[in-house]
């Protein structure tokens, strides 16, 4: 019987570690040794009898941004999916974490802004939050002390390919070429992967490719956190895209080495809060208090500033001629609009798909479409929820997909309900962090109660800023 959407989902969500683990493979290896790559490897050492991960940076031990993932030293959360996914493989990750410096985010420090209005209530699932690179430190501290995974400093340039499977990795180190015998390979090369270009110069197909515009511009700055700071951890302050002129939102979070992160972003030619400046009169004015009790403290560097041009997925799982032992994880595969903060959340969904593909006795002489299916579940549900809001950004005039309204529409009435029913809340928040399937929000009895609290509250204050527009 073919599984709903949901229901794949809800299984691939599964917290608890897997009971059966069988090995099947001799040497599994992937490209690329970021947070996705990182956890591919931690499913791969249940199933096989080495793991090498290859990355073109020296991590080393150290949490600075580093080269090969430039979006580190912006503003990244954590959502709670993905860190009930971390637990799930890497059991007592969160207490860890915490030890090393994380920081909790309980419900009661949360804050949520639309307009300046706070949401009520909401989702009670456990965050944390520290530093991009601080976060990976963690993944990789983790990682790495399993005694089947080591890790290779080299800049993969190609694979090998024999009888319909791929068969080994070509890398460069140091001027000296060489090659990796490999069982399985995993491409976690983020958004720049040329696995696209390697697979067609080899005469296999090439993915197509999706690209929904976007134009943000991020800016992140890291504040000293001092005595008698509020207690607060992770504020989300929106902008109605269609009423304010050139900021989206602001994000306010606790990071390790008892410091404040403050990230802003702007759309198009907006591109707030670049300039040390910019960024404190903005958090002083233009947002909830909580930003400028908070401003006014040491910034500590530079502003980091980022633009993201577009979100960007290849359809692995449309090809009909690929190679066996080959997928596909991460940034690799779909680079959704960074604001919504799906990315590593996702990559861990995305390690339940592979955990799921090894344990089912899948032939592995064969393309791994089994795979890429269970993922096409995961980032058709990252994909929808972060492209169905862009759509609806007045600088964005790409065609709507069909069914675009009407889902816009519901979508629409549960955000503004959100804002009067803390039941709402919940249900929003946990698809937001990806704890339930978008498709729950669909449900007629949660869209009825939806249009039903609107409805009271249009009739009871016309002109609330929540209530009397739609937005994303
Ligand atoms: C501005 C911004 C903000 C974001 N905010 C959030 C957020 O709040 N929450 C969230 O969950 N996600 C966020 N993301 C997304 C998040 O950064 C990624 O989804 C996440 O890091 C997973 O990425 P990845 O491991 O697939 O790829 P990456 O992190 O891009 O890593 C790719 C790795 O491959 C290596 N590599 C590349 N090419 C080669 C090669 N040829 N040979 C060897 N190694 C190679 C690189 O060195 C790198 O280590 C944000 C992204 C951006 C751009």
């Amino acid at each position: 019987m073919k599984h709903s959407p949901a229901a794949v989902f809800a299984r691939l969500s599964n917290p608890s570690p897997p009971a059966v683990t069988p090995v099947v493979l001799d040497t599994a290896v992937v490209l690329g040794g970021s947070i996705a790559g990182l956890l591919a490897a931690r499913v791969f050492s249940d199933h096989a009898a080495t793991v090498i991960v290859i990355d073109r940076d020296d991590p080393g031990t150290g949490t600075d941004p580093r080269a090969g993932a430039p979006q580190a030293t912006q503003m990244h959360s954590l959502l709670p999916s993905g860190l009930v996914q971390l637990e799930r493989w890497f059991p007592g990750f969160t207490e860890q974490a915490l030890a090393a410096g994380a920081r909790a985010a309980p419900p009661s420090g949360r804050r949520f802004y639309f307009e300046g209005v706070r949401r009520a209530g909401g989702s009670q699932a456990m965050m944390l939050t520290g530093s991009r690179p601080f976060l990976e430190a963690q993944i990789r501290r983790h990682a790495l002390s399993l005694p089947n995974v080591k890790t290779t400093t080299a800049r993969v340039t190609g694979l090998e390919f024999g009888e319909g499977a791929v068969a080994g990795v070509r890398y460069e180190s140091g001027g000296q070429e060489g090659v990796e015998r490999a069982d399985f390979v995993m491409d976690a090369m983020g958004r720049s992967s040329r696995l696209s270009e390697w697979l067609a110069q080899a005469g296999w197909e090439r993915p197509a490719v999706r690209r929904i515009r976007v134009d943000l511009n991020y800016a992140t700055a890291l504040l000293r956190r001092e005595d008698g700071d509020p207690e607060i951890n992770g504020v989300l302050a929106l902008r109605s895209p269609a009423r304010s002129a050139d900021v989206a939102g602001a994000a306010l979070t606790q990071v390790e080495g008892a410091r404040w992160m403050i990230g802003m972003a702007g759309y198009a030619d907006g591109q707030p809060g670049r300039t040390a400046e910019d960024l404190v009169r903005r958090c002083k004015t233009e947002f909830p208090r909580e930003f400028g009790q908070v401003a006014g403290n040491e910034i500590l560097g530079e502003v980091r500033s980022f633009r993201h041009a577009d979100s960007l997925r290849r359809d692995f799982h449309g090809l009909t001629r690929m190679p066996a032992r080959l997928a596909v994880m991460g940034d690799a595969v779909a680079s959704t609009n960074p604001v919504y903060g799906q990315g590593m959340a996702s990559a861990a969904l995305q390690a339940s798909c592979l955990s799921e593909y090894l344990r089912s006795d899948a032939d592995l002489s064969r393309p791994a479409r089994e795979f890429f299916a269970l993922q096409k579940v995961v980032v058709d549900a990252v994909w929808g929820i972060a492209t169905g809001a862009d759509l609806a950004l007045p600088h964005i005039d790409e065609p709507y997909p069909r069914g675009y309204r009407l889902l816009r529409w519901i979508n629409s009435q549960v955000r503004a309900a959100s804002f009067l029913d803390p039941e709402i809340a919940r249900q929003l928040e946990e698809v937001t962090w990806m704890l339930k399937h978008p498709s729950s929000l669909a449900a007629p009895g949660t869209v009825i109660r939806a249009v039903r609290a609107n409805r009271r509250a249009r009739t009871r204050a016309p002109a609330h800023p929540v209530t009397s527009t739609t937005h994303g």
